[in-house]
């Protein structure tokens, strides 16, 4: 008995698979199926990239991997465990624990301010507050943050409430990362600070799904995923480059964006 328990554990499911996985909005003449029989593996510690028109269903195929919406038809398991089986408490548990949502929908609180924010997927959990504010000031830390902690939500930039929701939706250390244009309306430095977080994540044995428009951006990833109209129209592996190859391509795409977004200075006598 012992030893068939040890082998269920050691087989391995994709963390992620969908079959034939349908979603229709709406009623008979209304309704517009986002996804069209979807099939789609991702195996644990893969990087994701989707792309695709805006409307071919990207944000709605997040939506239901996170178990934030469910699926019209066709199957989902996660760990190789049928959504569907799952309570509505064992959703909120994983949502809170296993997945990190690096959603631009997913506001601060405005009463909390910056480390309160960023703690507070933490007070889920057990453990002393001083320790959670010290976790998710070392987050604060890598975003360049740290200066902003007891700043409240309206004093700071639109780009540093993007930054601060995403080291919130990063600081419990999820194993699977959702993240829907993670860089989109930000500069090129808070970009980069943002993807270079999610690179590390991803070393780290991580999964990542993310939606970018941002063909520069699939170079982190390890797949690519091209969508349309509710379907997946190509799914390809992305070449391996060196690392000092990627670093020199990602400083090269750094500084073309700063040279096409420098303002021009101003003469001074
Ligand atoms: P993308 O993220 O690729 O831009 P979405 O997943 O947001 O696309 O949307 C896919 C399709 O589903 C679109 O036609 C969109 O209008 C429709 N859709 C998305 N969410 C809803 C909703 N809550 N109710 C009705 N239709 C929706
Ligand atoms: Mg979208």
């Amino acid at each position: 008995m012992a030893k068939k328990k040890k082998m269920a554990a050691e087989i391995e499911f994709p963390v992620i698979e969908l079959k034939e996985l349908i979603k229709e909005y709406g009623t008979d003449e209304t309704c517009i199926r986002a996804l069209d029989e979807i099939n789609l593996t991702i195996q644990k510690g893969e990087f994701v990239a989707i792309m695709g028109p805006s409307g071919c269903g990207k944000t709605t195929l997040l939506n239901i991997i996170g178990l934030l919406d469910s699926a019209s038809g066709g199957q989902y398991a996660l760990d190789g465990r049928p959504v569907d089986d799952l309570s509505s408490r064992e959703r909120a548990g994983i949502r809170g624990n296993r997945i990190g949502f690096v959603f631009q929908s997913f506001n601060l609180v405005p009463r909390l301010n910056v480390i309160e924010n960023v703690a507070l997927p933490l007070n889920y959990k057990r453990g002393f507050r001083y320790n959670k504010l010290r976790k998710a000031s070392k987050i604060l830390k890598t975003f360049e943050l740290q200066e902003r902690e007891y700043y409240m939500p309206h004093q700071l930039s639109g780009g540093q409430v993007q930054r601060v929701a995403i080291a919130r939706a990063l600081v419990n250390d999820p194993s699977i990362i959702l993240a829907d244009e993670p860089t989109g309306n930000l500069d090129s430095k808070s970009s980069e600070l943002i993807m270079n977080e999610l690179r590390d994540i991803h070393r780290r044995g991580n999964t990542i799904v993310m939606v970018t428009h941002n063909p520069d951006l699939t170079s982190y990833a390890s797949r690519i995923i091209q969508m349309r109209d509710g379907r997946i129209a190509r799914d390809s592996a992305r070449k391996k480059t060196s690392e000092k190859k990627e670093r020199k391509r990602a400083l090269n795409s750094y500084l073309q964006n700063a040279v096409e977004n420098a303002q021009p200075v101003e003469d001074v006598a």
